[in-house]
């Protein structure tokens, strides 16, 4: 229940702090005044303000410590009780500050007799500025009470401050309230592309200025209303289909639902507007207690539940905004969505035309929701440690989807230089348009196949805009990683015959499930393993589990029902393994039969060369396979021993090595040799270099991204691979660690387009 007496408390001080800001004057005498007004209030001996100004918390106001002290005590970043509050962005109550490790003695504030320590974060949208103190001689520990209303003073007091309600308060310009300079952070880039837009925040924040209520009975009806429209839009939710409304899985909207009707919830909520708060910012202040608990949690089960919570203070701000799930509604044109972690759901309900770019404070290792970016077209950077304490929901915003990079907030000067890359881009785009209905046929008339790596139905849309000939790489599990559930056969079977339809005419070659490794289900609690891309992995999974691989192949024949049905599997390492996979898809056909189903008209089953002992195996599978593909990524991961997800050693070695190259040539000479129709579909073949080393290896079935597809025509079209042959031969046998620099030389001596 609400206690009274803290109520009463926290409303008397916001009565009295507005009566404070509306009686004008100087600014430091305001705050010399409430600083003093809190203190007395609160019963203290003491009240304080520190501002945080460049690399120093600074006293700019006191009751209670010696008047000189103010603007000349300054603590350096993480110094003293002030400091590790700020650090900490946690209240600190302490019976015994002079005890305390953290301790640090200031002769000029005169604070010698003081043992009761109270401080708290002064916190703006993630931004600790400053540490509202207050101290007592007599050693005791503060009540809940008193922390919660010193609190919800420190939270109005940071939207005075960053709303410019001290204006001429000497060094407030340097307190950096709101971020306002440039920032330039460094992150990763998730998907190609770039982006010059606003801030869009996908955990809005309450309006500035609207955080002490002006009539607390009306912010009561708009925090019941808004509850209510929260709850309905749940259950409605819940009672519909909700896979189809927000990709959100039943059980994760039954636990919002029970969550949202609990009663602590609202009596928390409740408390903050009845002390005198906005419904907005008492929303606020409690999504601030769930997060600095889910920081603080380790255990998983937890985190996630205080992560549904955040999430459910996120959808009562939006319904207080009045615009309850639905953030597309007032979507600025050129929209850069700035968020903690998006689900790939969620991405797909915002949709590329609300979107210019995404930029996550998270991202994850394994990012799901960049797939769904890549597949629409939105550039995405993730990993940027600390952005959302950087930005505001307006902020101008540069988001580079080449380099990993956003700047917030830049200089006229740099968004005039991204206007030229942009332009640049657009002009190089253009250009792949127009070659992209034309063969890809070198100067000497070797014909290479370029193919598309495609992962969800709306990949295969790019077959028409970049021109590729069919899809060589159809990676399956991103239906299974951005879904909330276990797709069914039925769902397997509509995206494939979809991704057939789609195709038309043109080959698709499915991969089957290639889970395990960097890829993992948020609703499958796979086992730690200390090895994950040597472990339990891929096909591996497959032959263990056969129920999941059967139902897939089930899906795949089909879905293919009357047409041609290529399909291959990832990671084999042993010929036995193969023979194993391929008996199974005998078993699925003879199913099939029995049930009087009809067949694939056509069916060809392929492996990937992934694993250096298969790349070994090539001539055994003459007359078991029937098409192979290599995939690079994985390849050369075992091939140099270097995690292909980890940074510092997945760019040390290089595939245009020699020892590489000589690897790739036996691969196709063996392959030729035993008959077998060969492409490369890793990331590699995206890249106009190394295409031009592959086609003098005399590969040319080629399968990449949508991106790479525009510049690998570009080479070819320019390329005499007879003679790109000729120039590659002498540096197999060189000892230097890569031959990118002595290929880019001959490329430019024979004008071939990089
Ligand atoms: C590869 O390993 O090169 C490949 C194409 O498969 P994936 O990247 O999906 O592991
Ligand atoms: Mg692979």
């Amino acid at each position: 229940m609400v206690g009274p007496a803290n109520v009463g408390g926290s409303r008397i001080l916001l009565r009295k702090l507005r009566e404070i800001m509306e009686t004008g004057g100087v600014a430091q005498e305001r705050l010399d005044r409430l600083v003093a007004m809190i203190a007395s209030t609160m019963v203290a001996d003491v009240c304080s303000i520190y501002l945080t100004r460049g690399a120093v918390h600074e006293l700019f106001a006191t009751e209670g410590l010696k008047p000189e002290a103010v603007h000349r005590t300054r603590l350096k970043h993480g110094e003293g009780l002030v400091g590790l509050v700020a650090e900490t962005a946690q209240p600190l109550n302490i019976a015994d500050a002079p005890h305390h490790e953290r301790f640090s003695y200031r002769p000029e504030t005169g604070e010698d007799p003081y043992n009761a320590f109270l401080g708290v974060p002064i916190v703006r949208s993630e931004r600790t500025f400053g540490v509202l103190v207050v101290q007592n001689r007599a050693s005791r520990i503060y009540g809940e009470d008193e922390v919660e209303a010193l609190q919800t003073i420190a939270m109005v007091l940071a939207e005075m401050v960053a709303s410019g309600a001290f204006g001429d308060l000497s060094g407030l310009a340097d307190v950096e309230a709101r971020a306002s300079r440039p920032e330039l952070l460094n992150g990763r880039a998730f998907s190609d592309g770039l982006a010059i837009g606003t801030v869009v925040l996908h955990e809005p924040h309450a309006p500035l200025g609207r955080v002490i209520a002006d009539d607390p009975v009306k912010e009561e009806q708009r925090l019941d209303a808004a509850l209510i429209q929260v709850r309905t839009t749940l259950q409605e939710m819940l009672d519909g289909d909700p896979g189809r409304i927000s990709g959100v899985s039943r059980e994760v909207l039954e636990m919002f639902l029970m969550l949202a009707n609990d009663p602590s919830w609202e009596t928390k909520l409740k408390h903050g507007v009845r002390a005198g708060l906005s419904a907005d910012a008492a929303v606020e202040r409690i999504r601030g207690e769930h997060r600095a608990k889910f920081n603080k949690t380790r255990d998983p089960y937890l985190r996630e539940r205080l992560h549904d919570l955040e999430d459910l203070d996120n959808r009562l701000l939006r319904a207080l905004a009045g615009v309850d799930g639905a953030p597309k509604q007032e979507m600025p044109a050129d929209a850069v969505l700035v968020a903690r972690e998006l689900g790939p759901a969620e991405l797909l309900d915002y949709g590329a035309e609300r979107l210019k770019g995404l930029a996550l404070e998270e991202g994850g290792a394994t990012a799901h929701a960049a797939i769904v970016a890549r597949a629409l077209g939105i550039p995405m950077v993730g990993l940027l440690p600390g952005l959302l304490s950087r930005v505001e929901a307006g902020d101008a915003i540069i988001l580079d989807g080449e380099r990993g990079e956003v700047r917030l907030r830049p200089e006229e000067a740099v968004v005039s230089a991204y206007q030229e890359r942009i332009q640049f881009r657009t002009a190089r785009a253009a250009e792949f348009a127009r070659i992209k209905d034309t063969p890809a046929i070198t100067q000497d008339g070797a014909q290479i196949t370029l193919l598309l790596n495609a992962g969800l139905a709306l990949d295969v849309h790019h077959l028409d805009e970049v021109g590729a000939e069919g899809i060589g790489l159809f990676r399956t599990e991103f239906q299974f990683m951005v879904s909330e559930t276990l797709p069914r056969l039925e769902s397997q079977t509509l995206l494939y015959r979809d991704v057939l339809e789609t195709a038309d005419q043109r080959p698709v070659t499915f991969r089957t499930l290639d889970l395990g490794g960097d890829k993992v289900l948020p609703y499958v609690t796979a086992e730690r393993e200390e090895n994950p891309a040597l472990g339990w992995r891929a096909v591996r999974i497959g032959l263990d589990r056969p129920a999941l691989l059967r139902y897939q192949l089930r899906a795949l024949i089909s879905a293919a029902a009357g047409r041609r049905l290529r399909v291959m599997f990832p990671l084999v390492t042993l010929i036995a393994e193969f023979d194993a996979a391929r008996a199974l898809v005998d078993r699925e056909l003879e199913w099939a039969r029995k049930h009087g189903r009809e067949l694939p008209a056509q069916i060809e089953v392929g492996v990937m060369v992934e694993a250096p002992a298969l790349a070994w195996s090539i001539p055994a599978l003459k007359g078991r396979a029937d098409f192979l593909s290599i995939g690079t990524n994985d390849l050369m991961q075992y091939f140099f021993a270097a995690d292909r997800g980890n940074a510092r050693v997945s760019d040390r070695y290089d595939i245009l090595s020699p020892p590489a190259l000589r690897l790739l040539k036996q691969i196709r000479e063996d392959a030729d040799a035993a008959n077998l129709q060969i492409s490369i579909c890793g990331e590699a073949a995206g890249r106009p270099l190394e295409a031009l080393a592959f086609t003098a290896l005399g590969y040319r079935r080629l399968s990449m991204p949508a991106s790479g597809v525009g510049p690998v025509k570009r080479l070819v079209l320019s390329l005499n691979a007879r003679e790109a042959a000729e120039a590659v031969s002498p540096l197999l046998h060189s000892d230097v660690p890569s031959v990118r620099a002595e290929l880019t030389s001959i490329a430019a001596a024979h004008a071939w387009a990089l």
